[in-house]
Protein backbone atom coordinates (compact mmCIF):
# COMPACT_ATOMS: atom_id res chain seq x y z
CA UNK A 1 0.00 0.00 0.00
CA UNK A 2 1.55 3.04 -0.98
CA UNK A 3 -0.83 5.78 -0.16
CA UNK A 4 -0.54 7.79 2.67
CA UNK A 5 -2.83 7.83 6.10
CA UNK A 6 -3.34 11.23 5.46
CA UNK A 7 -4.80 11.18 2.00
CA UNK A 8 -7.04 8.06 3.01
CA UNK A 9 -8.14 10.30 6.19
CA UNK A 10 -10.07 12.64 3.43
CA UNK A 11 -12.88 11.91 1.34
CA UNK A 12 -13.15 13.32 -2.60
CA UNK A 13 -15.37 16.59 -3.01
CA UNK A 14 -19.21 15.65 -2.89
CA UNK A 15 -20.09 18.54 -4.92
CA UNK A 16 -17.76 18.39 -7.60
CA UNK A 17 -18.91 14.37 -7.68
CA UNK A 18 -22.95 15.02 -7.99
CA UNK A 19 -21.72 17.60 -10.48
CA UNK A 20 -19.85 15.31 -12.83
CA UNK A 21 -22.40 12.77 -11.79
CA UNK A 22 -24.96 14.79 -13.54
CA UNK A 23 -22.78 16.11 -16.22
CA UNK A 24 -22.19 12.55 -17.38
CA UNK A 25 -25.57 11.75 -17.48
CA UNK A 26 -26.12 14.75 -19.98
CA UNK A 27 -23.29 13.29 -21.89
CA UNK A 28 -25.44 10.51 -22.46
CA UNK A 29 -28.36 12.31 -23.76
CA UNK A 30 -30.42 12.00 -20.75
CA UNK A 31 -32.12 15.46 -19.75
CA UNK A 32 -30.64 16.50 -16.48
CA UNK A 33 -31.40 19.58 -14.83
CA UNK A 34 -28.60 20.52 -12.67
CA UNK A 35 -29.01 22.01 -9.10
CA UNK A 36 -25.94 20.67 -7.73
CA UNK A 37 -23.12 23.64 -9.51
CA UNK A 38 -21.66 25.19 -7.30
CA UNK A 39 -20.40 28.53 -9.74
CA UNK A 40 -22.04 31.46 -11.21
CA UNK A 41 -23.56 30.05 -15.07
CA UNK A 42 -22.69 33.36 -16.32
CA UNK A 43 -19.61 34.06 -18.53
CA UNK A 44 -16.79 35.63 -17.57
CA UNK A 45 -17.31 39.79 -18.77
CA UNK A 46 -15.58 40.76 -21.17
CA UNK A 47 -13.21 43.55 -20.06
CA UNK A 48 -11.53 40.74 -17.88
CA UNK A 49 -11.05 38.46 -20.96
CA UNK A 50 -9.51 41.23 -22.98
CA UNK A 51 -7.04 42.38 -20.07
CA UNK A 52 -5.82 38.35 -20.22
CA UNK A 53 -5.85 38.50 -23.93
CA UNK A 54 -3.83 41.54 -23.72
CA UNK A 55 -1.47 39.81 -20.91
CA UNK A 56 -1.04 37.14 -23.32
CA UNK A 57 0.17 39.67 -26.60
CA UNK A 58 2.48 41.46 -23.81
CA UNK A 59 3.96 38.20 -23.14
CA UNK A 60 2.99 38.19 -19.00
CA UNK A 61 3.41 34.97 -19.40
CA UNK A 62 6.56 34.22 -16.94
CA UNK A 63 7.36 33.52 -13.28
CA UNK A 64 6.25 36.11 -11.40
CA UNK A 65 6.34 37.00 -7.48
CA UNK A 66 5.12 33.76 -5.99
CA UNK A 67 2.28 35.96 -3.77
CA UNK A 68 1.21 38.05 -6.09
CA UNK A 69 2.53 40.65 -8.18
CA UNK A 70 2.58 44.62 -6.78
CA UNK A 71 -0.40 45.61 -8.70
CA UNK A 72 -3.00 42.57 -7.53
CA UNK A 73 -2.19 43.59 -4.03
CA UNK A 74 -2.34 47.13 -4.52
CA UNK A 75 -5.85 46.16 -6.61
CA UNK A 76 -6.95 44.18 -3.13
CA UNK A 77 -5.48 46.39 -1.03
CA UNK A 78 -7.48 49.24 -2.83
CA UNK A 79 -10.73 46.62 -2.79
CA UNK A 80 -10.70 46.08 1.22
CA UNK A 81 -10.42 49.66 2.13
CA UNK A 82 -13.02 51.17 -0.62
CA UNK A 83 -15.39 47.97 0.52
CA UNK A 84 -14.83 46.85 4.08
CA UNK A 85 -13.02 49.81 5.34
CA UNK A 86 -9.89 47.92 6.07
CA UNK A 87 -6.00 48.51 5.89
CA UNK A 88 -4.01 46.78 4.53
CA UNK A 89 0.18 46.78 3.50
CA UNK A 90 1.58 44.84 0.35
CA UNK A 91 3.05 42.14 3.52
CA UNK A 92 -0.28 41.84 4.85
CA UNK A 93 -2.05 39.71 1.36
CA UNK A 94 -1.14 36.34 -0.85
CA UNK A 95 -2.63 35.50 -3.76
CA UNK A 96 -3.23 32.28 -4.72
CA UNK A 97 -4.53 29.65 -7.32
CA UNK A 98 -8.50 30.13 -5.81
CA UNK A 99 -9.99 30.82 -2.51
CA UNK A 100 -9.29 27.10 -1.85
CA UNK A 101 -5.86 27.30 -2.18
CA UNK A 102 -5.48 30.16 -0.19
CA UNK A 103 -7.63 28.02 2.83
CA UNK A 104 -5.30 25.40 2.46
CA UNK A 105 -2.03 27.22 2.67
CA UNK A 106 -3.74 28.85 6.10
CA UNK A 107 -4.80 25.75 6.92
CA UNK A 108 -0.86 24.66 6.62
CA UNK A 109 0.64 27.22 7.89
CA UNK A 110 -1.48 27.30 11.37
CA UNK A 111 -2.30 23.70 12.32
CA UNK A 112 0.09 21.60 14.44
CA UNK A 113 -1.52 17.97 14.89
CA UNK A 114 -4.31 17.96 17.18
CA UNK A 115 -4.92 21.99 17.35
CA UNK A 116 -8.84 21.84 16.70
CA UNK A 117 -11.27 24.15 14.73
CA UNK A 118 -14.52 24.93 15.27
CA UNK A 119 -16.65 24.69 12.47
CA UNK A 120 -20.57 25.47 11.76
CA UNK A 121 -22.68 23.07 10.26
CA UNK A 122 -23.84 23.10 7.83
CA UNK A 123 -20.47 23.94 6.41
CA UNK A 124 -18.74 24.15 3.17
CA UNK A 125 -17.37 20.78 2.15
CA UNK A 126 -13.59 21.32 2.08
CA UNK A 127 -13.21 22.85 5.71
CA UNK A 128 -13.26 19.43 7.50
CA UNK A 129 -11.28 17.34 5.06
CA UNK A 130 -8.99 20.91 4.53
CA UNK A 131 -8.41 20.10 8.35
CA UNK A 132 -8.01 16.82 9.02
CA UNK A 133 -5.29 17.02 5.86
CA UNK A 134 -3.31 19.84 7.89
CA UNK A 135 -3.65 17.29 10.99
CA UNK A 136 -6.00 19.46 12.85
CA UNK A 137 -9.33 18.26 14.04
CA UNK A 138 -12.70 19.69 13.07
CA UNK A 139 -15.21 20.42 16.08
CA UNK A 140 -18.77 20.53 14.97
CA UNK A 141 -21.23 23.02 15.88
CA UNK A 142 -24.63 22.10 14.48
CA UNK A 143 -27.34 24.32 13.42
CA UNK A 144 -30.22 24.08 11.60
CA UNK A 145 -33.24 25.78 10.17
CA UNK A 146 -35.19 26.92 13.03
CA UNK A 147 -32.16 29.23 14.05
CA UNK A 148 -31.61 30.17 10.52
CA UNK A 149 -28.69 28.01 10.28
CA UNK A 150 -26.87 30.38 12.47
CA UNK A 151 -24.63 29.94 15.64
CA UNK A 152 -24.80 32.36 18.67
CA UNK A 153 -21.68 32.81 20.74
CA UNK A 154 -22.33 30.60 24.04
CA UNK A 155 -22.25 28.01 21.19
CA UNK A 156 -18.88 29.10 20.86
CA UNK A 157 -17.67 29.28 24.55
CA UNK A 158 -18.91 25.62 24.81
CA UNK A 159 -17.01 24.13 22.02
CA UNK A 160 -13.61 25.71 23.00
CA UNK A 161 -11.02 23.69 24.39
CA UNK A 162 -7.25 24.64 25.11
CA UNK A 163 -6.76 23.03 21.93
CA UNK A 164 -9.13 25.35 20.17
CA UNK A 165 -7.03 27.24 17.62
CA UNK A 166 -9.38 28.80 14.97
CA UNK A 167 -13.22 29.10 13.69
CA UNK A 168 -14.37 29.29 10.36
CA UNK A 169 -17.21 31.68 9.37
CA UNK A 170 -18.16 31.65 6.31
CA UNK A 171 -21.09 34.62 5.72
CA UNK A 172 -22.66 34.63 3.36
CA UNK A 173 -22.34 30.67 3.32
CA UNK A 174 -22.35 27.87 1.03
CA UNK A 175 -24.59 25.95 1.47
CA UNK A 176 -27.45 27.67 3.24
CA UNK A 177 -26.91 31.29 1.89
CA UNK A 178 -27.46 32.99 5.84
CA UNK A 179 -25.57 35.77 5.97
CA UNK A 180 -24.27 37.41 9.77
CA UNK A 181 -25.04 40.63 10.52
CA UNK A 182 -22.49 43.60 11.60
CA UNK A 183 -23.64 42.39 15.40
CA UNK A 184 -23.71 39.26 14.82
CA UNK A 185 -20.27 39.08 14.07
CA UNK A 186 -19.29 41.79 16.49
CA UNK A 187 -20.50 39.24 19.19
CA UNK A 188 -17.86 36.45 17.79
CA UNK A 189 -15.47 38.41 17.62
CA UNK A 190 -15.52 39.21 20.78
CA UNK A 191 -15.60 35.66 22.08
CA UNK A 192 -12.77 34.63 20.02
CA UNK A 193 -10.74 38.04 20.71
CA UNK A 194 -10.77 36.50 24.79
CA UNK A 195 -10.15 33.50 23.70
CA UNK A 196 -7.27 33.88 21.34
CA UNK A 197 -8.94 32.16 18.62
CA UNK A 198 -7.89 33.20 15.26
CA UNK A 199 -11.42 33.44 12.96
CA UNK A 200 -11.06 32.43 9.29
CA UNK A 201 -13.67 34.50 7.86
CA UNK A 202 -14.60 32.82 3.94
CA UNK A 203 -15.70 36.48 2.63
CA UNK A 204 -15.80 34.77 -1.32
CA UNK A 205 -20.04 35.67 -1.45
CA UNK A 206 -19.68 39.00 0.17
CA UNK A 207 -20.96 40.44 -3.57
CA UNK A 208 -24.11 38.37 -4.17
CA UNK A 209 -26.30 39.31 -0.90
CA UNK A 210 -29.97 40.60 -1.51
CA UNK A 211 -32.96 42.75 0.03
CA UNK A 212 -30.04 45.23 0.25
CA UNK A 213 -28.75 43.47 3.18
CA UNK A 214 -25.40 45.43 4.21
CA UNK A 215 -22.20 42.94 4.39
CA UNK A 216 -19.43 43.75 6.96
CA UNK A 217 -15.94 41.56 6.53
CA UNK A 218 -15.09 40.28 10.50
CA UNK A 219 -12.01 42.01 10.10
CA UNK A 220 -13.59 45.64 10.07
CA UNK A 221 -16.53 45.16 12.95
CA UNK A 222 -14.66 46.05 15.84
CA UNK A 223 -11.09 47.60 16.37
CA UNK A 224 -9.88 44.08 17.58
CA UNK A 225 -11.33 42.18 15.25
CA UNK A 226 -8.50 42.77 12.46
CA UNK A 227 -5.56 41.05 14.70
CA UNK A 228 -8.13 38.08 15.11
CA UNK A 229 -9.18 37.83 11.46
CA UNK A 230 -7.73 36.28 8.60
CA UNK A 231 -10.21 36.82 5.59
CA UNK A 232 -10.35 35.04 2.58
CA UNK A 233 -11.83 35.86 -0.87
CA UNK A 234 -11.34 35.78 -4.25
CA UNK A 235 -12.71 36.43 -7.96
CA UNK A 236 -14.72 33.26 -8.72
CA UNK A 237 -17.77 33.49 -7.47
CA UNK A 238 -18.07 37.80 -7.99
CA UNK A 239 -16.81 37.81 -11.64
CA UNK A 240 -18.13 34.52 -12.85
CA UNK A 241 -14.35 33.38 -12.78
CA UNK A 242 -14.39 30.20 -11.35
CA UNK A 243 -12.04 28.75 -13.87
CA UNK A 244 -9.64 31.68 -13.49
CA UNK A 245 -8.19 30.05 -9.83
CA UNK A 246 -7.68 33.64 -8.54
CA UNK A 247 -8.20 33.93 -4.48
CA UNK A 248 -6.28 36.30 -1.93
CA UNK A 249 -6.21 36.24 1.95
CA UNK A 250 -5.44 39.53 3.89
CA UNK A 251 -4.27 39.09 7.54
CA UNK A 252 -1.28 39.71 10.33
CA UNK A 253 1.98 39.58 8.55
CA UNK A 254 3.75 36.41 10.59
CA UNK A 255 0.70 34.46 8.98
CA UNK A 256 0.66 35.87 5.40
CA UNK A 257 4.60 35.31 5.31
CA UNK A 258 4.15 31.52 6.55
CA UNK A 259 1.51 30.86 3.60
CA UNK A 260 4.49 32.36 1.28
CA UNK A 261 6.54 29.93 2.16
CA UNK A 262 4.36 27.07 1.28
CA UNK A 263 2.96 28.78 -1.92
CA UNK A 264 7.00 28.64 -3.03
CA UNK A 265 7.68 25.66 -2.29
CA UNK A 266 4.29 23.88 -4.04
CA UNK A 267 2.84 26.09 -6.19
CA UNK A 268 4.65 28.98 -6.63
CA UNK A 269 2.76 31.79 -8.50
CA UNK A 270 -0.66 32.03 -9.67
CA UNK A 271 -1.23 31.79 -13.45
CA UNK A 272 0.61 35.24 -14.41
CA UNK A 273 -2.35 35.86 -16.65
CA UNK A 274 -5.35 35.12 -14.43
CA UNK A 275 -3.56 37.77 -12.36
CA UNK A 276 -4.07 40.58 -14.70
CA UNK A 277 -7.48 39.29 -15.57
CA UNK A 278 -7.89 40.03 -11.49
CA UNK A 279 -6.57 42.93 -11.58
CA UNK A 280 -9.16 44.38 -14.30
CA UNK A 281 -12.16 42.61 -12.20
CA UNK A 282 -11.10 44.27 -9.23
CA UNK A 283 -9.71 47.96 -10.89
CA UNK A 284 -12.26 47.87 -13.38
CA UNK A 285 -16.22 48.36 -13.96
CA UNK A 286 -18.19 46.81 -11.54
CA UNK A 287 -21.54 47.04 -13.54
CA UNK A 288 -21.37 43.32 -14.49
CA UNK A 289 -21.23 42.20 -11.01
CA UNK A 290 -24.70 44.13 -10.06
CA UNK A 291 -26.45 42.44 -12.74
CA UNK A 292 -25.42 39.29 -12.30
CA UNK A 293 -26.39 39.63 -8.61
CA UNK A 294 -30.00 41.62 -9.44
CA UNK A 295 -30.61 38.30 -11.84
CA UNK A 296 -29.62 36.13 -8.57
CA UNK A 297 -32.15 37.93 -6.33
CA UNK A 298 -34.70 37.68 -9.10
CA UNK A 299 -34.11 33.06 -8.85
CA UNK A 300 -34.08 33.13 -5.44
CA UNK A 301 -37.29 34.87 -4.77
CA UNK A 302 -38.57 32.08 -7.46
CA UNK A 303 -37.28 29.25 -6.01
CA UNK A 304 -37.83 29.69 -2.48
CA UNK A 305 -41.33 30.59 -3.57
CA UNK A 306 -41.80 27.67 -5.43
CA UNK A 307 -39.85 25.38 -2.81
CA UNK A 308 -42.38 26.15 0.07
CA UNK A 309 -45.19 25.57 -1.70
CA UNK A 310 -44.72 21.78 -1.93
CA UNK A 311 -46.14 19.42 0.52
CA UNK A 312 -43.57 18.45 2.80
CA UNK A 313 -40.77 20.79 1.79
CA UNK A 314 -39.75 23.94 3.97
CA UNK A 315 -36.94 27.00 2.95
CA UNK A 316 -35.71 29.93 4.49
CA UNK A 317 -35.33 32.66 2.85
CA UNK A 318 -31.35 33.64 2.37
CA UNK A 319 -29.98 36.90 1.84
CA UNK A 320 -26.83 35.79 0.05
CA UNK A 321 -24.81 33.82 -2.07
CA UNK A 322 -26.86 31.47 -5.12
CA UNK A 323 -28.06 27.99 -3.05
CA UNK A 324 -30.68 27.31 -1.30
CA UNK A 325 -31.03 24.62 1.71
CA UNK A 326 -34.62 23.12 2.27
CA UNK A 327 -35.45 21.16 4.75
CA UNK A 328 -37.15 17.58 2.99
CA UNK A 329 -37.29 15.50 6.60
CA UNK A 330 -40.38 15.20 5.76
CA UNK A 331 -40.20 13.11 3.13
CA UNK A 332 -37.83 10.91 5.07
CA UNK A 333 -39.35 7.54 5.99
CA UNK A 334 -41.91 7.84 2.75
CA UNK A 335 -41.78 4.88 -0.14
CA UNK A 336 -41.67 4.74 -3.61
CA UNK A 337 -41.63 1.29 -6.09
CA UNK A 338 -41.80 -0.20 -2.57
CA UNK A 339 -38.47 1.12 -1.21
CA UNK A 340 -38.15 3.51 1.87
CA UNK A 341 -36.71 6.62 1.55
CA UNK A 342 -34.26 6.36 4.47
CA UNK A 343 -32.26 9.43 4.31
CA UNK A 344 -30.91 12.98 2.52
CA UNK A 345 -28.53 10.48 0.02
CA UNK A 346 -32.06 8.51 -0.92
CA UNK A 347 -33.66 11.59 -1.28
CA UNK A 348 -31.12 13.00 -3.32
CA UNK A 349 -31.06 9.81 -5.15
CA UNK A 350 -34.56 9.33 -6.08
CA UNK A 351 -34.62 12.94 -7.58
CA UNK A 352 -31.94 12.12 -9.80
CA UNK A 353 -33.04 8.76 -11.09
CA UNK A 354 -36.59 9.54 -11.39
CA UNK A 355 -37.40 13.34 -11.22
CA UNK A 356 -33.94 13.73 -13.59
CA UNK A 357 -32.73 16.75 -11.20
CA UNK A 358 -29.35 16.74 -9.34
CA UNK A 359 -29.16 18.17 -5.90
CA UNK A 360 -26.77 17.81 -3.16
CA UNK A 361 -27.69 15.93 0.16
CA UNK A 362 -27.84 17.79 3.38
CA UNK A 363 -25.33 15.35 5.11
CA UNK A 364 -22.28 16.47 2.74
CA UNK A 365 -22.26 19.40 4.61
CA UNK A 366 -22.86 18.11 7.68
CA UNK A 367 -27.01 18.62 7.88
CA UNK A 368 -28.77 15.59 7.36
CA UNK A 369 -32.57 16.10 6.23
CA UNK A 370 -31.91 18.90 4.13
CA UNK A 371 -30.45 19.15 0.26
CA UNK A 372 -29.00 22.06 -1.29
CA UNK A 373 -30.15 23.15 -4.55
CA UNK A 374 -28.11 26.13 -6.53
CA UNK A 375 -30.23 28.42 -8.43
CA UNK A 376 -27.24 29.14 -10.21
CA UNK A 377 -28.73 28.20 -13.42
CA UNK A 378 -31.78 30.21 -15.88
CA UNK A 379 -34.94 31.05 -14.70
CA UNK A 380 -36.58 28.71 -17.83
CA UNK A 381 -34.34 25.50 -16.03
CA UNK A 382 -35.23 26.34 -12.47
CA UNK A 383 -39.26 26.40 -13.44
CA UNK A 384 -38.54 23.11 -15.18
CA UNK A 385 -36.58 21.61 -12.42
CA UNK A 386 -39.26 23.26 -9.55
CA UNK A 387 -42.02 21.16 -11.77
CA UNK A 388 -40.27 17.80 -11.55
CA UNK A 389 -39.47 18.29 -8.33
CA UNK A 390 -43.07 19.16 -7.08
CA UNK A 391 -44.16 16.24 -9.24
CA UNK A 392 -41.63 13.99 -7.69
CA UNK A 393 -42.51 14.61 -4.48
CA UNK A 394 -46.35 14.62 -5.23
CA UNK A 395 -46.02 10.97 -6.22
CA UNK A 396 -44.26 9.21 -3.06
C1 LIG B 1 -16.51 28.46 -4.17
C2 LIG B 1 -16.07 28.56 -2.76
C3 LIG B 1 -14.73 28.74 -2.41
C4 LIG B 1 -13.57 28.61 -3.36
O1 LIG B 1 -13.57 29.37 -4.47
P1 LIG B 1 -12.33 29.41 -5.44
O2 LIG B 1 -12.89 29.13 -6.79
O3 LIG B 1 -11.32 28.39 -5.02
O4 LIG B 1 -11.79 30.78 -5.31
C5 LIG B 1 -14.40 28.95 -1.08
N1 LIG B 1 -15.35 28.95 -0.13
C6 LIG B 1 -16.64 28.76 -0.43
C7 LIG B 1 -17.63 28.79 0.68
C8 LIG B 1 -17.04 28.55 -1.74
O5 LIG B 1 -18.33 28.30 -2.02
Amino acid sequence: MYLSKRVQAIKPSPTLAIDAKAKALQQQGVDVISFGTGEPDFDTPDNIKDAAVKAINAGFTKYCAVSGTPEIKNAIINKLKKDNELDYTQNEIIVSCGAKHSLYNLFMAIFNDGDEIIIPAPYWVSYPDMAILAGAVPVIINTGDKNNFKIDPAEIKKAITPKTKAIVINSPSNPTGVTYSCDELKEIVKVCAENKILIISDEIYEKLVYDNFKFCSTASVLPEAKANTIVINGVSKAFAMTGWRIGYTAGPKEIISAMTKIQSQSTSNPTSISIKAAVEALNGPQHDVEKMRIEFEKRRDYIVDRLNKMEGVSCIKPNGAFYVFPNVSKLIGKTFDGKVIKNDMDIADYLLEKAKIAVVPGSSFGAEGYIRLSYATSIKLIEEGMNRLQSAIGSL
